[in-house]
């Protein structure tokens, strides 16, 4: 298994990486992604830590170790341990998941399904290609991003029917020994600091879709593939100020395909239309559970920080607060509890592989995305206004100004530097960048809040609701 410095060194390869209007040479060394950077070697980290290798190392299967995320889940109790070794790892992260394996084992998991039902209807030949991508990745310890989200142009218009043929990736070549693709995905997580794209359909597609309807993997440092990576996040030098968005941060890219030559054993579909919209869904299915898994420490934070400014505001006691915190540790609490029971109520598809319950997993989602704004409000309102207007950390170092700091903003029982602290990690969370990036990838990211009803409507037991109406109501058909 490879160690930081080895993953570090790994992603010195020559990638094509733009940041802020600058080619970055070597992202290991630039000022602002070298956050990224570090974050995500915790993955890396922890495997080599006494404290974590019981849950993230485990045996090879042909001896040796390697990374857990790499195995295939068989049963609820793997489920489980995933879901705890994505939440450790994110709660070491400060809320922010290091994802270089997380959704990287997604998509093969959803690939492993998807290649192995298209070769047993249609023939083809992709199942051997993906166990051998699967064993490049696990034997490597490689981090991979997943690019799976196009520009997508007019959302009300398919691949086929867009203005500009490349707002879906698509391919523009077949060449005896692979293909050559061109076009945009966008939101492509993790993938300046990882050693692997994977690049799924984002959606069902038709006949007409045919080009569009590929799935394949390729090395950061392909030639042809230029990452765009947004600059969102870059502003938190101080520890004191940011204490989490200082040191951990993800970074997005705009990842262009510009003719990128991809090997046939690289492939993965090509071309077999019906198989876009099960490859999409299936990378969601199990992405979701991952999503889920990683919400935890971030929803149980919120409830820990506002019982504690709470208490140091003095209004502990209040109904009112007692009443917001109770709803915040019951938001967390089934969070957890639905996340469990996907696990729980997991499925065993095709080659043994356990697939966590779609239903359950779409409603932990539903349920956290569409009340995450209303538990930042609480949490924000319990705080009170210094989380925007407190003086600073060059304040609290300056001789002049420390003195009145420690006298003026001590809180019940707690001296100014605890309580600045706690409101420091509370804006950080909730108002500064880091802040508004969760509340936009609590709505967005791992797919939208439309898609995760319509999972919700088409998996719901419905037969089994309108039977008990109907023997109820006494209607006999
Ligand atoms: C921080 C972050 C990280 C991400 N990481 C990744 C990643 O690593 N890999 C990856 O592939 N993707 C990633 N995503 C992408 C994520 O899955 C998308 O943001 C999500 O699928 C929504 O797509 P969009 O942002 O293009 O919004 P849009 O699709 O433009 O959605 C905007 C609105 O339009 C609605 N809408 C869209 N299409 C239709 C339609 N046909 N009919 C009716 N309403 C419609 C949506 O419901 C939504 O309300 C990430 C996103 C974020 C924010």
């Amino acid at each position: 298994m490879k160690t930081t410095d080895e993953y570090r060194a790994s992603l010195r390869d020559g990638r094509v990486v733009y940041y802020d209007g600058q080619r970055v040479p070597d992202v290991t060394a630039h000022p602002a992604l070298r956050v990224a950077v570090d974050h995500a070697a915790l993955d890396y980290a922890m495997a080599a830590d006494p404290r974590f290798r019981a849950l993230a190392v485990v045996p090879h299967p042909a001896g040796g170790e390697m990374s857990r995320y790499f195995a295939f889940p068989q049963t609820a109790e793997d489920l489980l341990a995933r879901m705890e070794l994505i939440e450790t790892s994110t709660r070491l992260g400060g809320t922010v998941v290091p994802l270089l394996k997380e959704i990287g084992t997604d998509a093969l998991f959803a690939l492993h399904l998807v290649a192995h039902e298209a070769d047993r209807a249609r023939g083809t030949r992709y199942l051997d290609r993906v166990r051998a991508y699967h064993a490049h990745c696990r034997d490597r310890d490689l981090a991979m991003a997943v690019a799976q989200t196009d520009v997508k142009g007019d959302r009300g218009a398919g691949p086929a029917d867009q203005a500009h043929p490349d707002y879906y990736l698509r391919v523009v070549e077949e060449r005896d020994d692979g293909i050559v693709v061109r076009g945009a995905k966008m939101h492509t997580s993790v993938s300046m600091n990882a050693n692997e794209l994977i690049v799924l359909p984002t959606r069902a597609m038709g006949e007409r879709d045919r080009a569009y309807a590929v799935a394949f993997a390729v090395p950061v440092a392909t030639r042809g593939l230029t990452l765009v990576v947004s600059p969102y996040g870059d502003h938190a030098a101080s520890s004191f100020d940011h204490p989490l968005s200082s040191r951990h941060r993800m970074t997005e890219s705009l990842t262009v395909f510009d003719d990128v030559f991809v090997p046939r054993d690289r492939v993965f579909l090509q071309g077999e239309w019906e198989y876009a919209g099960p490859l999409a869904r299936t990378f969601v299915e199990f992405h979701r559970f991952t999503a889920v898994s990683y919400k935890l420490p971030l929803v149980d934070l919120l409830v820990g920080a506002a019982r504690l400014i709470a208490e140091y505001n003095g209004i502990e006691r209040a109904g009112h607060v007692r009443d917001k915190i109770t709803w915040l540790a019951a938001y967390a609490g089934t969070l957890r509890a639905l996340t469990r029971m996907a696990a729980l109520d997991c499925a065993r598809g095709a080659l043994g592989i356990a697939v966590p319950d779609p239903g359950t997993v779409n409603i932990a989602k539903l349920h956290f995305a569409t009340q995450f704004h209303q538990a930042v409000a609480y949490v924000q309102e319990i705080a009170g206004g210094l989380l925007v207007t407190a003086p600073g950390e060059a304040d609290w170092q300056q001789p002049a100004t420390r003195p009145l700091l420690e006298r003026y903003l001590g809180g019940k029982g707690v001296d100014a530097e605890a309580r600045l602290r706690l409101l420091n990690l509370i804006s950080d969370v909730t108002t500064s960048q880091l802040g508004g990036y969760h509340a936009v990838l609590a709505i967005h990211a791992e797919g939208s809040i439309e898609a995760e009803k319509l999972t919700i409507y088409r998996t719901a037991p419905m037969d089994r609701y309108v039977a008990l109406a109907k023997e109820l109501a006494g209607i006999a058909r």
